[in-house]
C-alpha cells in the first residue's frame, strides 16, 4: 500500500521533465546541435564570478566542520540579516532577519507556506498561466486548488473571475511575477486592484487572504520594467524567493521565505511556516551556499544574453506569422499554437526535434511555452525549423 497521490506525482513526472528526457536521448543519438530543447527553465548565464569566488575563499578560510556543518533550523543568521538588510534597501520595508526563514529553493518555500496556510476547508487560488506545481503543492497539502481563467490579451490578473473565485475558505492567491510561462510582469495598476479585492474580502469574510508572492524571476526583466514588491501594496504578502534563476544558482537549492513584520499574525505564521518546512523535513538549507549567497547578496544578474536571446527569438516567430505577447521578464515566450491544435503542433516540432512545451499544463489552451534560455545558436538554428512547422500548420 502507498500513498496513492505521492505514487502518482512519481509515476507522472510533470510534462516539461519529460520533453527535458526525451530531449537528452535524442542529444545522445543526435548531437547536441540537432535538437533544439526549448523546454526547460534551466539558466543558461553562469553565476556571478563573486558566488564562485565566495564558495573558494569559503573552504579556504573556514572551518570545514563549521561550513559543512547544520545551520539553524529557519537558516543561519549570515544570510538571514542580508536579505532582511537588502529587502530594506531596495524596497523601503522594514525587514528582519526574524522575518526570514531559509529555504532549500522556491518550490520548498511555497511548499511551507501552503501547508502553513491549510485549514479545514481551505482554499487556494492560482491564475493562468501558472507554474504547474502550485496545484500539486496545494492539493498534496491538502487545500482545494482553484484557477483563476487566464486574461489572454495582456497575462495580467482577470479581475472578475478573482472576485468570483475568492469566498470566505480563501486562504491566499498565488501571484507570480514575472510569469512563468508568459513573462508578463504585474502592473502596479493590476496589483492594487487585486489588493484592494482582497482587502474588501478579509474584511468581510473576518480573516486575511493572503497574497503568496512567488518571486524567482523577480530581478530578470527588459527594457526598464518595473517588478513592485507586492509588500509594499498588501501587507498581508507573504514573499517566495529563490536564487535558482536571478543568481544562475538552481541546482544549489537556495531561496527564502519573507513574512513581513506587518502581516496579520507575523509572528505565527511564520513559525507555521517554520513548523510545515520541519514537517516536510527541508529545514537547515545547504551551509556553504547559505554563506556564499550571503557574501553575494547584491549581485545582480547579467542579462545580456538573455536580452540577446529574447530579442532574436521574439522577432524571429513573429517575422514568420507566429503570435505572441513581447514579454517583460522571465526567460520564456508564451506562443499562440498557429492553427491552434496545440497537440498537432507539438508533436510535428517534437518529430523535427523542435521541443516545446505545450500550454495546458499551465492552465491555458492553445498556446506553448519556449525556454530562451539557451545558447544563442540554438535560436539560430532552431529558427528556420519553426518556419518548417509553421508553414506545414498553416496549410
Ligand atoms: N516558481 C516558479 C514560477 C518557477 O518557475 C520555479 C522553477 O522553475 C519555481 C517556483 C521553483 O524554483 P526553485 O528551483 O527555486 O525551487
Amino acid at each position: 500500500m502507498f500513498n496513492k497521490q505521492a505514487y502518482k506525482m512519481g509515476a507522472a513526472p510533470n510534462q516539461i521533465r519529460q520533453i527535458f528526457e526525451y530531449g537528452r536521448q535524442q542529444a545522445k543519438l543526435l548531437g547536441e546541435d540537432k535538437v533544439y530543447d526549448f523546454s526547460l527553465g534551466n539558466p543558461s548565464i553562469p553565476a556571478p564570478e563573486q558566488v564562485n569566488r565566495s564558495i573558494k575563499e569559503l573552504l579556504d578560510t573556514e572551518s570545514s566542520i563549521r561550513i559543512h556543518g547544520y545551520t539553524s533550523g529557519v537558516g543561519g543568521d549570515p544570510l538571514r540579516e542580508a536579505v532582511a538588510r537588502n529587502l530594506t534597501e531596495r524596497f523601503g520595508v522594514k525587514a528582519y532577519a526574524r522575518n526570514i526563514f531559509i529555504s532549500c529553493g522556491a518550490a520548498p518555500a511555497l511548499q511551507a507556506v501552503l501547508l502553513a496556510l491549510r485549514t479545514e476547508h481551505s482554499e487556494i487560488i492560482g491564475v493562468a498561466p501558472y507554474f504547474m506545481e502550485y496545484k500539486a503543492f496545494t492539493e498534496a497539502n491538502g487545500s482545494k486548488f482553484v484557477l483563476v481563467p487566464a486574461d489572454l490579451e495582456k497575462f495580467q490578473v482577470n479581475m472578475e473571475a478573482l472576485a468570483e473565485a475568492v469566498n470566505e475558505n480563501t486562504q491566499a492567491v498565488i501571484l507570480n511575477s514575472p510569469n512563468n510561462p508568459s513573462g508578463a510582469v504585474l502592473t502596479e495598476e493590476t496589483l492594487r486592484k487585486v489588493a484592494a479585492l482582497l482587502t474588501e474580502r478579509s474584511k468581510q469574510y473576518g480573516h486575511p487572504i493572503y497574497i503568496i508572492a512567488d518571486e524567482p524571476y523577480r530581478e530578470l526583466v527588459y527594457d526598464g520594467a518595473v517588478v513592485t514588491f507586492i509588500p509594499t501594496i498588501y501587507r498581508d504578502t507573504v514573499v517566495c524567493y529563490s536564487w535558482s534563476k536571478s543568481l544562475s544558482l538552481p541546482g544549489e537549492r537556495i531561496g527564502y521565505v519573507y513574512v513581513p513584520e506587518e502581516a496579520t499574525d507575523s509572528r505565527e505564521l511564520f513559525l507555521a511556516v517554520a513548523g510545515a518546512a520541519r514537517a516536510s523535513g527541508h529545514i537547515c538549507a545547504p551551509s556553504l551556499i547559505q554563506r556564499a549567497v550571503a557574501a553575494s547578496i547584491d549581485c545582480m544578474p547579467d542579462l545580456e544574453a538573455y536580452e540577446i536571446n529574447r530579442k532574436l527569438l521574439y522577432e524571429g516567430l513573429t517575422e514568420i506569422g507566429y503570435e505572441c505577447v513581447k514579454p517583460d521578464g522571465a526567460f520564456y515566450l508564451f506562443v499562440k499554437t498557429p492553427g491552434g491544435d496545440n497537440s498537432v503542433f507539438c508533436e510535428r516540432a517534437k518529430a523535427k526535434n523542435l521541443l516545446v512545451v505545450p500550454s495546458e499544463p499551465f492552465g491555458v489552451e492553445g498556446y506553448f511555452r519556449l525556454g530562451y534560455c539557451v545558447s544563442k545558436e540554438t535560436i539560430v538554428n532552431a529558427l528556420p525549423v519553426f518556419r518548417e512547422v509553421y508553414q506545414a500548420d498553416s496549410h
